[in-house]
């Protein structure tokens, strides 16, 4: 379907009818479903492979209906949605009645978002439901930035996709909770914590965000547990100059004769390709995180479809929206890290 007021409206028969439409965000493709429908909702789950302790944020197309979803709305959380709503930033409070236990996936919280993409708002207003939607790959996978990659996962096991061209940020949002004393960050999106803190003031970040998770540890996040973003390769992050890189992935390339050199790529950034004596797929300009944002899911599932088996990533900064591209990395490479350098910040 297209993002035509035809295909929208028949998009929001199909949601309202408990069916499962993929659409469009600023974020990535979501895989949604009515939020106040347990049943639609459980379809998402197996549509995805999703493990069924891993919670869905719900989606708004105007501030009013968030009332409805929590139990109350404190004053920092309208402070948070009035700076950072609509777009990228999903807030947690605690869940009113009507949110069915498939959404929260037991937890007594709830996830919601006010997205700015203005097809995904119409999209709401046609189905006239909150709609619970995570992002609209298999579990595991990439998340998709656009329709192709959307079909590529959800091809035979959903009702519809929409297609509204890529993903404007290529990242899923920022997720912060303020069912907690101190406000804490989940998850990093395209809203920063600098950007939270001048809302909020205090900002915990979770250990899940930059760090692995101890075996058994409590989450905080369910997400944050499973493996992620993972393409079929084998990904290692290096740390170091270009330089440094350089070197390293050419002393490795000689020493690998399991998988042959030509399974073996570099993800680098934008003109980097020259110096580098490998296969290259490329993931935005090294001084703007919002161009790495957008390209990375792509560049992920680029690897898969060129036959990568081993990929080496140039490591990028984690300050600002860094911050979030650099975590999705650091699952995408199961959290293995090569320093080439201990004295260089990033
Ligand atoms: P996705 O929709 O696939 O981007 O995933 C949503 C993310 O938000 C996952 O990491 C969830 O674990 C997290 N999430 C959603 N609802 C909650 C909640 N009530 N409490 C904590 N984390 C949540
Ligand atoms: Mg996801």
């Amino acid at each position: 379907m297209q993002n035509t007021d035809k295909d929208i409206a028949r998009a929001g028969e199909i949601l309202r009818g408990g069916g499962l439409v993929a659409i469009p965000t600023e974020t990535v493709y979501g895989l949604a479903a009515n939020a106040l429908d347990g049943r639609a909702v459980a379809k998402i789950f197996a549509a995805k492979g999703r493990p069924q302790d891993n919670p869905l944020i719900v989606h708004i197309s105007h501030i009013d209906q968030w009332d409805a979803l929590v139990r109350e709305i404190p004053p920092r959380a309208k402070a948070l949605a009035q700076a950072y709503w609509p777009g990228p930033l999903t807030i947690i409070l605690p869940k009113s009645d009507i949110i069915p236990d498939e959404v929260s996936a037991g937890l007594d919280t709830v996830a919601v978002r006010f997205p700015s993409m203005r097809a995904t708002r119409r999209i709401i207003d046609a189905a006239g439901v909150p709609l619970a939607a995570p992002s609209a790959n298999l579990s595991g996978s990439p998340s998709p930035t656009c329709a192709r990659h959307t079909m590529d996962d959800m091809r035979g096991r959903i009702d519809a996709v929409l297609d509204g061209g890529e993903c404007n940020f290529g990242v899923e949002s920022t997720v912060v909770t303020l069912a907690t004393d101190v406000p804490r960050l989940l998850r990093p999106g395209a809203v920063t914590p600098e950007e939270l803190r001048e809302v909020l003031g205090e900002l915990e970040i979770d250990s899940a965000v930059m760090g692995k998770l101890k075996e058994g540890a409590k989450v905080a996040s369910p997400g944050m547990k499973y493996k992620h973003y993972s393409p079929n390769a084998e990904v290692t992050i290096v740390r170091g100059s270009l330089s440094q890189y350089c070197d390293y992935i050419r002393n490795a390339a000689e020493q690998e004769n399991a998988c042959g050199r030509e399974k073996i790529f570099a993800l680098c950034f934008d003109g980097e390709e020259d110096q580098i004596p490998l296969h290259c797929v490329t993931y935005g300009r090294e001084d703007d995180p919002l161009t790495q944002s957008h390209r990375l899911f792509t560049a992920l599932r680029e690897l898969d479809e060129r036959g990568a088996l081993k990929v080496y990533a140039r490591c990028p900064s984690a300050d600002g929206v860094g911050m979030a591209v650099y975590n999705r990395l650091l699952r995408a490479a199961g959290f293995s890290v090569v320093q080439l350098n201990e004295y260089r910040s990033r």
